[in-house]
């Protein structure tokens, strides 16, 4: 691998979770620049001092850091990373501001504001408290030679810097959580429904084609769309069609597990996507969940029913083939009278 590209986020942590992107970016830098760093200084003891505790330690942390490199960038691992990166982090600001008063105050802005992003702001809160206590403690008990600047205004130039700027990096942190929620959220939930959107579904589609190839896990693909909707919004108005979609979702939701994959394909059809479960199971699936939208009392005086189309992945079928299948399926389903479930048959494609 080309030095340039160890600087470049692993693909692995895609835009699709910002939260983990914007995680993993800033730690590859951080455990980069806290390796150089680390890894200089050590040499440098090495040099000028020769074997003592502190090359140890140096020693230690380096392979520390190399080991957590290893856990992002290979297994994809980011909590434990995120640590040594904070920690890292916090060693070479504690370092950096010790020796030179004049970059303290913007050095130790550092520690809050990277900590918050890479290991959220409870626990960055914990590691700036723990490191403002040891970098105020080493100052009293060792004051530094700094030459005109009093020990006692450098301890004070240190305590306003942490202070206020643990306080703008956990009101800035917070504030970019909640903008970054917000995105997430209108980037990938259907508006009305807060279930999935279609990008949402078709990535997860393709995730679960590439288990299916890698691991043989079977899943099953399934299309609802509700019987007569049209005359549901002539009889009781669209604002009453509207809650009955948000209901409908809310059963079907009540019926599926948190990793099964439910989103709006558009009007009033819904997709589901069953991981890790085999057409007969999902069958049955799909039967107590159509149970439970007749027997459902939704705000309008007629029950409600929904038609069903379902098919499982079967080897080298592209994702397009598979939707088309279930299509055909709920095709035949609203054939035959509507209120049913059918699973997809070669034969059903001449029926079209
Ligand atoms: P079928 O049993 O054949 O599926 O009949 P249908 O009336 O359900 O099917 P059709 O596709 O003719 O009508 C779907 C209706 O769903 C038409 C459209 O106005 C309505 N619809 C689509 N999106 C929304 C929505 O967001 N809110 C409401 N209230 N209605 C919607
Ligand atoms: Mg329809
Ligand atoms: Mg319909």
């Amino acid at each position: 691998m080309s030095p340039v590209r160890l600087f470049s986020t692993p693909r692995f942590f895609s835009r699709d979770d910002l939260h983990a992107y914007r995680r993993a970016k800033l730690l590859n830098f951080w455990l980069l620049i806290g390796f150089l760093f680390l890894a200089r200084s050590t040499a440098r003891n090495f040099i000028y001092i020769g074997t003592s505790l502190e090359l140890t330690v140096g020693i230690l942390w380096c392979v520390l850091i190399a080991v957590a490199y290893y856990l992002f960038r290979v297994k994809h691992r980011l909590d434990f990373p995120a640590w040594i990166g904070s920690l890292s982090v916090a060693w070479i600001v504690g370092d950096l501001s010790y020796h030179s008063p004049i970059l303290a105050a913007p050095l130790l802005l550092l520690v809050p504001l990277i900590s918050f992003s890479l290991i959220g702001v409870s626990s960055g809160v914990a590691l700036s408290g723990v490191f403002s206590v040891f970098i105020i403690g080493n100052l009293i008990l060792n004051p530094p030679d700094v030459g005109s600047a009093t020990p006692n205004a450098f301890i004070y130039n240190h305590l306003i810097s942490l202070i206020l700027g643990g306080g703008a990096a956990c009101y800035l942190e917070l504030g970019k959580q909640k903008v970054i929620n917000t995105l997430h959220d209108s980037a990938t939930k259907d508006e009305l429904t807060n279930c999935w959107n279609r990008y949402v579904f078709l990535q997860s589609l393709d995730t679960e084609i590439s288990n299916a190839l890698r691991l043989k896990t079977p899943f099953t693909l399934v299309i609802y769309d509700i019987d007569h909707f049209k005359k549901i919004n002539d009889k009781y108005g669209h604002t009453t069609g509207d809650l009955v979609l948000q209901e409908f979702v809310e059963v079907i939701n009540k019926g599926i597990r948190n990793t099964d994959i439910l989103a709006r394909w558009g009007g009033e059809e819904f997709v589901l996507l069953l991981p890790r479960t085999k057409i007969n199971e999902a069958l049955n699936i799909c039967e107590r969940i159509s149970e439970q939208i007749r027997a459902h009392n939704f705000s309008i005086d007629d029950s409600v029913t929904t038609s069903v189309g379902l098919t499982a992945y079967e080897n080298n079928v592209p994702s397009k083939e598979l939707i088309q299948r279930a299509d055909t399926a709920l095709y035949e389903a609203k054939h035959q009278g509507r209120d049913c479930i059918k699973v997809w048959k070669p034969e059903f494609e001449t029926n079209k």
